[in-house]
C-alpha cells in the first residue's frame, strides 16, 4: 500500500527557480482569514520586507530567483505562490475566492507570458488557489489538492487533465489551515511533513496508507500554528518560519538540513516561507514507476429537494451532510416557499472526492428526502442466500417511499425501518414492499443503491402539517398539563371512532405508581394494545399481589422485609397457573395492567430480554417471535403511546412508519429526543416522571 521510497540522490534535484514578489505594498489592509483578523494595520512593512530579503538570500543562494513587479493596491501580492501554478511550461492561474485577491492574477498572467508559459484557464468556475492548494510529490506524477476552504473540489478534475498527473484531493476542515500548504509538505524521496488535525478523517486514511509511517512527520499544533510545514525544499535544505527540535531530528534523519528564518510579519497576513515563493520547476515524471492513471477521481451529481428546507432547517442538514462526507456543494436553484405552509425546493450539485464517498453521501442525502435528478429506474439484484440481501442493498426508513420501475414510480408497502425493499410481480402488477432481511428467500429481488427512490419526508403543503409541525417537539418546559389535555382530547377522538391506540411501557411505570392510571385507561376503552417486556408484568403482577414494586411498598414508599422476593413469587404464581390470563381467572392477580388487558380482551405482547427474570409464561423469549407479535399488534395504530422503556420504545419506533402519531414520554431528555426526533412531524416528547404522567392522563381523560 505504501508508496516504495525513491533515492534521494535522484529526487533531490526539485530546485528552483522560483519566483517571488517584493513585499513593497505588504500589509494587513483586510480580512480574508482567521489570522488577518484583529491585525488589520499591525504589519510591519520595514520589518517585512528585511524578513523577506533574508528569504529571498537564502533561496538565492540554493537557486535562482525571478521576481514579479508588486502593484501598489495589491498588499497580498507578494504570496507569490497563490497566484497559480506552473507544470512543465504551463501556468494555470488562480481564480481567487475573495475579490480582494482577484486583481492579482492579470499581473501574474502578464508575467507569465512575458516569460514564455503558455497560460491555460481552468474551466468553469471553480476557485483555485493555484501552488497554496496544489502540491506536486517531488519526482512523481502526483499532485495533492486542498480543498474545503479556499480551493473548490470541482477544480481537480479539469486539473489532472491539464498537468497530466494523478490529483489525490484532501479536505481541510480547519480555517486556520485555509490553504493546503500551511500544513502539509511533500519532500523528495517520497517524504512528507504535515499537520493531522488540519484533515478530515477521509484523507488522514488516504495520507497514511500513502506513507510508511518512517516516511511521514506528523507536526503538532504549537509547530503547525507557527508555520513549520509552510516549507519549501530547496536541494536539501527545508527553509521555514520555525522547525521544533522533533522535526529537525526527522529531517535530519532524512538527509534534510531545516533553516529557520523567522516571518512573523507574515503570519499576521496568514503566510509564510512557501506562500511567499512559487515554484516554476514542477516536472511531474513517475520515477521508474508504472505511472497511475491522470486524473482526480472527482465525481458530481445533481439532486433535487423539496419541504421545509428553510423553517425546520432541512437545506442545512442537506449542506452540513454533504461536508461531512468530505463533498462540497454548489447550489443551482433555490425556490423558497413564500408562507410558513409553503414548501421550498433547491437542486444542488454533489461534488465528491471519489465515486465511492459520492454514492456514500447521496445515500444520506435519499435519506434525508432528496432524489437524484436525472432520475433512472431503481436497480434490483437477486438474493442468493436466504436471509442475506445483496451487498449494496437499500436501507429503508420510516418515511413513505417511491421506487421507480419500468419507468413508473410505486409506493412501497408495510413501510418501516431497518428493511430492505423487495419487487414482486412483473409489469402493471409490480409490487415493491418493507422486508427485514433476516425474511428474504433465495431469488428475490431487492433494490440496490440509490437510483430509482424518492423518500417523502414532507407532505404536500397544508394545514394539517402546519398544525401538527407544532407538535413535533421534545419539549420539557412546556406545562405537561397543556400537553397532557392535549394528548387526552386525541385519545378519546381516536376511541370514538374505533381507532387503534398502542401503549409501550417499562416497570418503572409500576415503580412510579403509574400502573393504577395505565390501569384505568385499559378501563375506559382507550387502549388497544400493550407492548412491554417481562419487567413491566412481573412488576405491575408483584403489585396487584403485594402492594409492593421491587419490595417497596407503594402506598408508603418504603421497603418491606423480604419485600425484594416479591416479584419472583408473583412470577412463581404465574407459573405456578400457566399464563397470566389464567392467573386472572384463577383469581391470582385481581388488579393491574394485566389484569385489564386480560379483562378488557386488550392483547398484550412480553418481549424476554436477558435481564428478566422467570421468566412469566407468557414472555416471548424467542426474539424474532417477539418482533413478529409487537409488528402484529402496531398494525393498523393510529396512536403510539411510549412509557419509559428505553428498550421497547426505541423497537417499537423502528417499526413504525411515519405518520403515525407517537407520543414519548421518559424522565431523560436524550431518550425523549432520540425518539421524537424523527424527522417526522407527529410526535410529541415529553420529559417528566411517568407515574404523574399517567396520573394527569387518567383524569384529562375522565373529564374531557
Ligand atoms: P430501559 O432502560 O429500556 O428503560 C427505562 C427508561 O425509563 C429509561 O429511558 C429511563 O430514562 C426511564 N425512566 C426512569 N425513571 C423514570 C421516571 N420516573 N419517569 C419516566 N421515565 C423514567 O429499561 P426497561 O424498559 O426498564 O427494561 C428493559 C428490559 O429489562 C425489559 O426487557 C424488561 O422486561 C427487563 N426487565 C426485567 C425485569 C424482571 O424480569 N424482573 C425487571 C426490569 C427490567
Amino acid at each position: 500500500m505504501w508508496r516504495r521510497k525513491s533515492r534521494l540522490s535522484g529526487a533531490m534535484s526539485a530546485d528552483g527557480p522560483f519566483l517571488m514578489c517584493p513585499p513593497r505594498f505588504y500589509g494587513v489592509d483586510y480580512v480574508i482569514n482567521a489570522w488577518m483578523d484583529g491585525n488589520v494595520g499591525r504589519a510591519d512593512r520595514g520589518v517585512a520586507q528585511r524578513q523577506w530579503d533574508k528569504l529571498h538570500a537564502a533561496l538565492a543562494a540554493r537557486a535562482s530567483i525571478e521576481l514579479v513587479e508588486p502593484i501598489a493596491t495589491l498588499p497580498d501580492m507578494a504570496f507569490s505562490a497563490n497566484a497559480g501554478l506552473v507544470c512543465h511550461d504551463l501556468f494555470i492561474p488562480a481564480r481567487f475566492r475573495f475579490v480582494e485577491r482577484q486583481p492579482e492574477v492579470a499581473y501574474y498572467v502578464e508575467w507569465a507570458r512575458r516569460r514564455g508559459l503558455r497560460v491555460v484557464d481552468l474551466p468553469g468556475e471553480p476557485t483555485f488557489e493555484g501552488e497554496g492548494d496544489a502540491l506536486f510529490q517531488p519526482g512523481e506524477a502526483l499532485l495533492w489538492g486542498g480543498y474545503g476552504v479556499r480551493t473548490s473540489l470541482r477544480a481537480f478534475e479539469p486539473l489532472a487533465e491539464i498537468v497530466d498527473a494523478e490529483i489525490v484531493p484532501l479536505r481541510l476542515v480547519d480555517e486556520r489551515f485555509y490553504h493546503l500548504d500551511t500544513c502539509f509538505c511533500p519532500l523528495p524521496g517520497g517524504r512528507l511533513v504535515y499537520h493531522p488535525e488540519a484533515f478530515d478523517a477521509a484523507s488522514l486514511a488516504t495520507i497514511t496508507a500513502r506513507f510508511a509511517p518512517s516516511d511521514r512527520f506528523e507536526v503538532g499544533s504549537h509547530d503547525a500554528l507557527s508555520f513549520a510545514c509552510n516549507a519549501i525544499c530547496v536541494g536539501s535544505t527545508v527553509i521555514t518560519n520555525f522547525a521544533g527540535e522533533a522535526l529537525r531530528r526527522c529531517l535530519e534523519s532524512w538527509g534534510f538540513e531545516a533553516l529557520a528564518l523567522p516571518l512573523d510579519e507574515f503570519i499576521l497576513a496568514g503566510g509564510a516561507a512557501k506562500c511567499l515563493a512559487l515554484r516554476l520547476t514542477n516536472r511531474p515524471v513517475a520515477l521508474g514507476r508504472p505511472q497511475r492513471t491522470a486524473g482526480a477521481g472527482v465525481r458530481e451529481r445533481e439532486i433535487d429537494i423539496r419541504g421545509h428546507l428553510l423553517d425546520r432547517g432541512l437545506m442545512n442538514q442537506v449542506l452540513d451532510e454533504i461536508t461531512r462526507g468530505g463533498g462540497s456543494f454548489e447550489v443551482e436553484a433555490l425556490q423558497a416557499g413564500l408562507r410558513h405552509d409553503q414548501t421550498s425546493t433547491a437542486r444542488v450539485r454533489v461534488i465528491a472526492p471519489s465515486a465511492d464517498s459520492l454514492d456514500a453521501v447521496l445515500g444520506r442525502l435519499v435519506q434525508l428526502g432528496a432524489h437524484i435528478a436525472d432520475d433512472k429506474d431503481a436497480r434490483v439484484e437477486k438474493v442468493l442466500q436466504d436471509g442475506v440481501a445483496p451487498e449494496g442493498f437499500y436501507g429503508t426508513t420510516i418515511f413513505p417511499t417511491d421506487v421507480r420501475l419500468d419507468g413508473r414510480w410505486r409506493r412501497a408497502g408495510q413501510q418501516r425501518m431497518d428493511a430492505t425493499f423487495v419487487v414482486d410481480g412483473e409489469s402493471d402488477a409490480t409490487k415493491v414492499e418493507c422486508r427485514l432481511i433476516r425474511e428474504l428467500r433465495a431469488g428475490e429481488r431487492v433494490v440496490c443503491g440509490i437510483e430509482g427512490i424518492r423518500v417523502h419526508r414532507s407532505k404536500p403543503g397544508g394545514a394539517r402539517e402546519a398544525f401538527r409541525f407544532m407538535s413535533a417537539t421534545a419539549s420539557s418546559e412546556r406545562r405537561v398539563e397543556l400537553a397532557v389535555e392535549r394528548i387526552a382530547w386525541e385519545m378519546l377522538r381516536i376511541r370514538e371512532r374505533g381507532g387503534r391506540i398502542v401503549v409501550v411501557a417499562g416497570p418503572v411505570v409500576v415503580h412510579t405508581g403509574g400502573a393504577p392510571h395505565l390501569a384505568k385507561l385499559i378501563e375506559r376503552g382507550c387502549v388497544q394494545a400493550l407492548l412491554g417486556g417481562n419487567g413491566l408484568a412481573a412488576h405491575d403482577i408483584e403489585a396487584a399481589i403485594f402492594g409492593t414494586s421491587l419490595g417497596i411498598d407503594l402506598q408508603r414508599g418504603i421497603p418491606i422485609p423480604g419485600g425484594h422476593q416479591h416479584h419472583l413469587k408473583a412470577i412463581n404464581r404465574v407459573r405456578a397457573c400457566g399464563s397470566i390470563a389464567r392467573a386472572v381467572e384463577e383469581g391470582v392477580v385481581r388488579a393491574g395492567i394485566l389484569y385489564e388487558c386480560v379483562r378488557h380482551g386488550v392483547p398484550f405482547a412480553l418481549a424476554g430480554s436477558i435481564r428478566d427474570d422467570g421468566p412469566l409464561p407468557d414472555t416471548l423469549m424467542d426474539l424474532i417471535e417477539a418482533q413478529r407479535a409487537y409488528a402484529r399488534l402496531l398494525a393498523g395504530a393510529e396512536m403510539i403511546v411510549m412509557l419509559a422503556s428505553m428498550l421497547h420504545a426505541i423497537g417499537v419506533g423502528n417499526m413504525t412508519p411515519a405518520g403515525v402519531r407517537l407520543i414519548c414520554v421518559d424522565i431523560s431528555p436524550a431518550v425523549v429526543t432520540k425518539l421524537a426526533d424523527r424527522g417526522s412531524l407527529e410526535s410529541t416528547g415529553i420529559v417528566t416522571d411517568v407515574g404523574l404522567f399517567l396520573n394527569l392522563l387518567e383524569q384529562a381523560t375522565a373529564e374531557v
